[in-house]
């Protein structure tokens, strides 16, 4: 059995937190829903009254408004390090974007607008580093380099940051080490930004970050430690290796308040860009945001940040991939990091990379429990069919974690409670004067080969959903399209993830409805013909199960023939059989192969399948001992 069915079936079996899988299911009713990798939508029913939640969490505006001013003083030395700032003097911001055509062609499908205006927030094309983690990462690391810098007298705060380019400063920072746990992209900010500060940058990756951005990453001079296991593991590990060395700095993605604070500034920036454009959130007008989420952190700094900055006509919302909703386990049971995704039987398997993260910040989630408005999750192919979209609907190319956000307008009025709270507190022209911005968080640096992969994947799937969407059996009871497809558009390592779930469903399936003699797993049977030198000539590969003995392989190597090898096999595996009370055997084969053979050990033939167009014949066999 694999590594991800032998784990739900821990979960299955034993208990999670003290509580079976059913205590959980009973008081937690979307579970079963989110165990099957539906997507589901969570309304949370802890928010309170925006200034009083606010004030629980103990991070000030004006924390804020100090981050944004100390980016500001790093604005030269961007201008001078990464060219590519001068259009914005430096700072590291990204547009939004109406996407018309997109909306337009949601019209009366399952992930209908349903009032509003759609906007994307493209992180997508940050400078630097492409993604979300250019704000939380690249500020974590220069508040080091500020600090440090300082204590060595080497600074101060009205000096011209330009000086962060000098070689001087460089001899300095080369000294000490940054490290960081990573699924990709935060390894990618935080390499960069080091390796340009001068520092020496190790990043510790899971096994979901991909390859082109490891490549990236050593191509910079970044020290690039892989792990097999996932995000949790390559944070611990790092974490460890860093407490070893006193000039080493761990920058800590689940707890960082740095990295929350660099996120934040996001809301301040973003009330400057929506006023251009006259939007100002309020009672006529709401702000809906959907936020990818990994670990929490980019979309918690953000979430909050705009609570702080809009009050409380800004909506938030989380979106996670169906494999990996961590944050939706961590709030919904209030358990935060004592629950992983895994614990539920979960894969933690996902084309999102930047959200394959098992176990949630339990800073993020007790931060927001009483602010965010809700969490929904979303399948791989749901985002790779809103990537090809918006390739060729908008010309936006997009990583699969950017596009998460995007069904969230549409659980707003399928989803009760939501839709109940909306209605009471906005007037229906207030809503068709509503913005939903959705947060692009990913994508300008995946490399073109990538990019035009992923794209042909949404294409594909796209055109399955199109071709059969008219049949009413391709549209679940939630009103959620079905595809059927052969998962070529998926990795082997995902295939393999899939194809389990689906041997998984089955035997949870038969281990709760079959008669009990089904939930004793099978037992194999091995015997093998070898040579005293170890070569193998021949063997026997049978199981059993029930109280049946079947065999599925039986060779003898053409050099063994003659001397009986063939029915020492067989009786031997019917003697194992009979020991364990098994009491009969079965099996099958073809006509070019021995039917004869099993006749004479007593098998009696009980089926032939004769259509075979060769004139071969295929013989069901079986003896009851
Ligand atoms: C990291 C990341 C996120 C989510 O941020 P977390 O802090 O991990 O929750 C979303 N999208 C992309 C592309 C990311 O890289």
């Amino acid at each position: 059995m694999s590594e991800s069915s032998k784990r739900s079936l821990k979960a299955f079996e034993g208990k999670v937190l003290n509580w079976t899988i059913h205590d959980w299911e009973t008081v937690f009713p979307l579970i079963p829903s989110i165990r099957n990798y539906q997507e589901v939508f969570w309304f949370n029913e802890n928010t309170v009254e925006v200034e009083t939640a606010l004030n629980e969490v103990g991070i000030s505006l004006e924390q804020i408004q100090d981050t944004e001013r100390r980016l500001k003083r790093f604005a030269p030395f961007f201008m001078k390090a990464f060219p590519e700032t001068k259009p914005t003097e430096g700072i590291l911001e990204s547009p939004l974007r109406v996407v018309s055509e997109y909306q337009e062609a949601q019209t009366a499908g399952p992930y209908e607008i349903p009032f509003g205006r759609l906007i994307l927030k493209l992180d997508s094309h940050l400078p630097i580093s492409g993604s979300i983690k250019a704000r939380g990462g690249i500020y974590e690391v220069l508040q080091h380099a500020e600090r440090l810098a300082m204590e060595a007298g080497m600074l101060q705060e009205d000096d011209n940051y330009e000086v962060f380019s000098s070689q001087k400063m460089q001899k300095f920072f080369s000294d000490y080490r940054i490290a960081v746990g990573s699924t990709g992209n935060l390894g990618l900010s935080i390499g960069i930004i080091s390796a340009k500060l001068g520092f020496k940058a190790q990043v510790h990756m899971s096994s979901d970050a991909k390859s082109w951005k490891k490549a990236l990453l050593r191509e910079k001079g970044v020290e690039v430690i892989e792990y097999d296991s996932d995000y949790s593991v390559a944070v611990e590990q790092g974490r460890k290796e860093a407490e070893k060395d006193p000039k080493t700095y761990f920058v800590d993605d689940e707890n960082s308040i740095h990295l929350f604070l660099g996120y934040a500034v996001a809301a301040l920036r973003l009330k400057g860009q929506l006023e251009h454009i006259g939007f100002v959130p309020s009672e006529e007008s709401p702000l809906f945001v959907y936020l990818p989420c990994g670990v929490g952190g980019g979309p918690g700094g953000v979430a909050y940040g705009l609570k702080r900055v809009f009050g409380q006509h800004v909506h938030c919302y989380f979106a996670e991939p169906t494999h990996s909703p961590c944050m939706l386990i961590g709030m919904m049971t209030d358990q935060h990091d004592a629950l992983s995704v895994q614990d539920f039987g979960l894969d933690n398997i996902t084309i999102a990379d930047g959200l394959a993260v098992g176990r949630p910040s339990s800073f993020v989630g007790k931060a927001l429990r009483h602010l965010l408005n809700g969490i929904f999750t979303v399948t791989d192919a749901h985002m790779l069919m809103d990537l090809a979209q918006m390739a060729d609907l908008e010309a936006l190319n997009l990583e699969p974690s950017a596009l998460a956000g995007l069904s969230g307008p549409s659980w707003l009025k399928k989803n009760k409670a939501a839709y109940a709270e909306i209605q009471k507190n906005y007037t229906p022209e207030a809503l068709n004067q509503a913005i939903h911005l959705s947060w692009a968080t990913g994508g300008s640096m995946v490399p073109e080969s990538v990019m035009h992969a992923d794209i042909e994947s949404g294409r594909k799937l796209l055109k399955v959903l199109n071709s059969e969407v008219s049949d009413q059996t391709q549209i679940s009871k939630d009103n959620v399209p079905i595809v059927m497809d052969d998962g070529s558009w998926r990795s082997t390592s995902e295939i393999e993830a899939d194809s389990n779930t689906v041997a998984q469903a089955l035997w949870l399936f038969n281990r709760l409805s079959g008669p009990e003699s089904l939930q004793t797993p099978s037992k194999p049977v091995r015997l093998f013909l070898r040579k005293l030198d170890g070569e193998i000539l021949g063997g026997l590969l049978g199981k059993l199960y029930r109280n049946a003995l079947f065999i599925d392989v039986l060779y003898v190597d053409a050099s063994l023939r003659g001397f009986g090898w063939g029915e020492k096999l067989v009786s031997k595996a019917e003697q194992i059989a009979r020991s364990e009370n098994a009491t009969f055997a079965h099996l099958d084969t073809f006509s070019f192969q021995a039917p004869e053979f099993y006749e004479k050990l007593g098998y009696i033939c009980f089926g032939v399948l004769d259509d075979f167009e060769d004139g071969s014949k295929r013989y069901f066999y079986k003896k009851v001992f």
